[in-house]
């Protein structure tokens, strides 16, 4: 039925190179990375080897090219990121604090992620799309939704699916209109990848079982449940769960671990694998993606994630 895609943000990622320092004093900083939480999807879906595009927009500048030059060759189509004259690509400087959780600061807003428009060549790759994941971030980004309800009108009539990464931020659910535009992708999304307590979010009920049955109620046949270290768990419609233990890596840097286990469960499904092989290609990419610095630089190829599964044992196994 054509291409997975994505519609969102692309930027940069420059990163502190030890963890515990803030950025009010000078400190060494590592990147340019190429990032985005739609960016870093699509690639590890186009790297798998599944038919991958994206709906973006990225500066007149090199740190739009160096994310288009990743994207292309990683296989992904690049036909449908526009380049804004005016604005400059996005950026995010993060630091790592001791106990391994996260600092950024974002250049975003008045970025060229948004500036995305629905272009005629957005048109044309959304007209021969199969499939459109949709990230929970991009709601945040003015100017991208239009478009993604282009897209699942014009999906959904092709008779394409549709996932929902529900990643988004929980102060921007208390807009009234952000809340309504998730609630509204959890009631038409055919796969739902939550992590960790997004899955009550999306829900909107507590309790592992009462919120997957609440998904359920709506139009979701599948829930993904990322979990970390923990690992992961398919839940299906007609009753199924299937757990996958973690790999057991050392985590160098967690950004992007669940893009990954998104771009290649969705990636792997669509090629026709079993839920079970595809929650084994999925935890593979979340956890070799940990194991690298940069946001999407552990990102597999199938090969690379035989390899890595062939050489790693599973944290509880
Ligand atoms: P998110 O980035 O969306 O919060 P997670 O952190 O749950 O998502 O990571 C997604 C998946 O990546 C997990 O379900 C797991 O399979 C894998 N993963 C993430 N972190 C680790 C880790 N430290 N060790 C092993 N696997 C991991």
């Amino acid at each position: 039925l054509g291409p997975t895609i994505t519609i969102g943000e692309i930027l940069v990622e420059i990163m502190a190179t030890d963890r515990g320092t803030g950025f009010l004093e000078p400190i060494t900083l590592i990147g340019p990375y190429p990032s985005g939480a739609p960016a870093i999807f699509i690639d590890q879906c186009a790297r798998i080897g599944g038919a991958a595009g994206i709906i973006a927009c990225v500066g007149d500048d090199d740190f739009g090219r160096v994310n288009v030059a990743r994207l292309r060759a990683d296989g992904a189509d690049v036909s449908a990121i526009s380049i804004s004259a005016e604005f400059p690509t996005g950026s995010a400087f993060v630091r790592y604090r001791t106990d391994g959780t996260r600092d950024f600061v974002f250049n975003i807003a008045r970025s060229a992620a948004a500036q995305i428009d629905l272009s005629a060549a957005a048109r044309a790759l959304i007209a021969r799309s199969g499939h459109l994941h949709v990230m929970g971030t991009a709601l945040a980004i003015s100017g991208t939704i239009e478009i993604i309800e282009h897209a699942i009108a014009a999906i959904k009539a092709r008779g394409g699916s549709i996932s929902f990464d529900p990643n988004v931020r929980k102060e921007l659910l208390g807009q009234s209109e952000t809340r309504a535009r998730f609630a509204s992708l959890v009631d038409i999304a055919d796969l739902i990848l939550p992590s960790g307590d997004e899955l009550f979010v999306a829900a909107g009920v507590t309790g592992e079982s009462e919120a997957v049955r609440a998904l359920f109620a709506r139009n979701a046949s599948e829930v993904a449940l990322k979990r970390g270290a923990k690992g992961s768990t398919v839940f299906t419609r007609d009753g199924r769960r299937i757990d996958c233990p973690a790999f057991a890596v050392e985590e160098i840097d967690p950004t992007g671990a669940g893009d990954c286990f998104g771009g290649a469960y969705v990636a792997c499904r669509r090629l026709g694998m079993p839920i079970e092989q595809a929650l084994t290609y999925a935890n593979a990419a979340g956890a070799r993606n940990v194991t690298a610095k940069g946001p999407m630089e552990g990102a597999g190829t199938r090969a690379e994630l035989d390899a890595f599964i062939a050489m790693t044992p599973g944290r509880s196994r």
